[in-house]
């Protein structure tokens, strides 16, 4: 029989009561791995209730203890590294390679919440008046919300529920219902690591789920990743609540090649960036600024596309893995279509790809636009798929000026051998993460996942500082011990 995916409610793994399931299927297949409930909302009332109790008592646990969680969760996630990506690559369908370095960027998170008794630490001054002190502390909130995307099941997740439980506090995490086995195991492995029963609930759904958990007066603050649209919405329904929240959407990533780049360096960033992961990361290379003469290399980037091939996860020779779904692939051939209707040159069609013994998978070759112009869909809409536009500008001003009337902000890079170059588009640019000769600069935890514009909204961005900010608040203390009392009232508000 198909197995149920359980729900984590008060450190118990339970099978949902709901009957309204869905399919958790392999993409390079279609086989049914799992059906996923969309919980009910008597259990998702157990899970807030439960998390709140939980959260009363955590919040009383010593910092160190919090960070000795932590630790164990990191050990033992690098011991399970490589069984989690193989959960990970059947749901899905990223090869080995890549599923292991979502886990991999996931235990680097969680190294980052071991150091949460340094990262908490407040400010003090001495002497603000004579014998007065300014000294803040940090608490946590209560009950948090996190909500994770398709494409990455374990490094999600993992920015949002060690942090915020190693900050005080509470978590119910949504995960993506396409793709929850290795998340779950993920869970289990938190729960073995020693995890108190209630500080993390895990609930399944979608829409309605998520509503319900916004809707509750218990329910904090909302860290969501996903599309735009839907971050859109939930970042208005959390906000209109007067509650925190960060959402984290789509994006489109042009990357600037200057004619005083090295052209191998160039090739060999763009064909991991473009295409890996089948285009769907929210940092993947979607847009290609060539300048100067730099446009005529588009010829040498097709035939380096033209040579990478899809296949199935434990096939060393797979590139990458297929779309999430025949839906997601329908998208992108549709797009593809729109692209040549609008007058785009399509150097590389991938649509009419096959690999032989999966043909039932979501494939999909890379593909490669010239000639795209701005107000063309294929440049204003993610894609989320192997599909790669390139423009042509004539200097670095008006490449900035294109990168910065896009809409989305998420990343860039610019490769060069200037630094001149270099260091005006990182100044000029307005896009939140930026790399130099470097395609998906995606910054490790002690830093923050800083996207901006509309690929962005809220204020405390993912992991790093930001994240303890998101997840606490500062309670500020001014404190008088004094020999002697003073001599006379004091009537005005200045410290004396
Ligand atoms: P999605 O928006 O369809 O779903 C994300 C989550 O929201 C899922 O858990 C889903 O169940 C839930 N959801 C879907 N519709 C909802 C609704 N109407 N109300 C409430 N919840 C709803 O996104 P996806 O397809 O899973 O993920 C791909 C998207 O995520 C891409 O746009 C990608 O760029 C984006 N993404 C962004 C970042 C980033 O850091 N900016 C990182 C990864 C992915």
């Amino acid at each position: 029989m198909t197995p149920h995916v359980p729900l984590l409610i008060n450190g118990q793994f339970i099978q949902s009561s709901s009957t309204n399931l869905l399919d958790v299927v392999n993409p390079a297949t279609q086989e049914v791995l799992a059906k996923v409930p969309l919980a009910t909302s008597d259990e998702i009332e157990t899970a807030i209730s439960g998390a709140q109790a939980a959260f009363e008592l955590w919040k009383e646990v010593p910092v160190s203890e919090r960070a000795r969680l932590m630790l164990r969760y990191q050990a033992l996630l690098k011991t399970h590294q490589k069984e989690v990506a193989e959960i990970l690559a059947a749901d899905t369908g990223k090869n080995l390679e890549d599923a292991m370095g979502d886990v991999w960027r996931g235990i680097e998170v969680v190294e980052h919440a071991c150091n949460i008794p340094s990262l908490l630490m407040g400010e003090t001054v001495e002497n603000v008046a004579r014998g007065v002190d300014t000294y803040s502390v940090t608490q946590p909130l209560g009950v948090t919300l996190g909500i994770t995307p398709f494409n990455f099941p374990a490094m999600i997740p993992l920015w949002m529920f060690p942090l915020s439980i190693a900050c005080g506090n509470a978590m119910i995490l949504k995960p993506s219902e396409q793709v929850p086995l290795a998340t779950m195991r993920l869970v289990e492995l938190f729960v073995e690591a020693g995890v108190p029963a209630g500080l993390l609930q895990v609930i399944h759904g979608g829409k309605d789920q998520v509503q319900q958990l916004i809707a509750d007066s218990r329910v904090l603050t909302t860290s969501f990743v996903g599309s735009v649209p839907v971050a859109k919405d939930i970042y208005l329904q959390t906000t209109q609540l007067m509650k925190r929240a960060q959402c984290f959407a789509g994006a489109k990533n042009h990357m600037v090649v200057m004619p005083d780049a090295d052209k191998d360096t160039v090739m060999n960033a763009l064909v991991g960036a473009t295409v890996g992961a089948a285009g769907q990361r929210c940092m993947a290379i979607s847009v290609i600024v060539f300048v100067g003469e730099t446009r005529t290399w588009v010829k040498d980037l097709q035939e380096r596309l033209a040579a990478v091939k899809p296949g199935i996860w434990n096939n060393p020779e797979s590139a990458y893995g297929p779309l999430i779904s025949p839906q997601a692939k329908q998208r992108v051939a549709s797009l593809i279509q729109t692209g040549i209707d609008q007058g785009a040159n399509c150097l590389l069609d991938g649509r009419d790809i096959t690999i032989s013994d999966y043909p039932k998978g979501n494939w999909m070759g890379p593909t490669l636009f010239s000639n795209v112009k701005t107000d063309m869909d294929i440049y204003t809409q993610e894609i989320f798929g192997p599909v790669v536009c390139c423009l042509e500008v004539d200097n670095l001003d008006e490449a900035i000026q294109l990168v910065n009337d896009s809409p989305y902000g998420n990343g860039t890079s610019i490769f060069t051998t200037s630094g001149v170059h270099a260091r005006q588009y990182q100044h000029e640019i307005e896009v939140g993460q930026v790399g130099i000769n470097l395609p998906i600069p995606v910054p490790l935890p002690f830093f923050s996942f800083t996207g901006w514009k509309g690929s962005f909204m809220g204020d405390l961005h993912a992991y790093g500082k930001q994240a303890v900010r998101f997840y606490t608040k500062t309670k500020t203390i001014t404190a008088s011990w004094k020999r002697t009392s003073a001599s006379a009232p004091n009537m005005s508000i200045s410290l004396k």
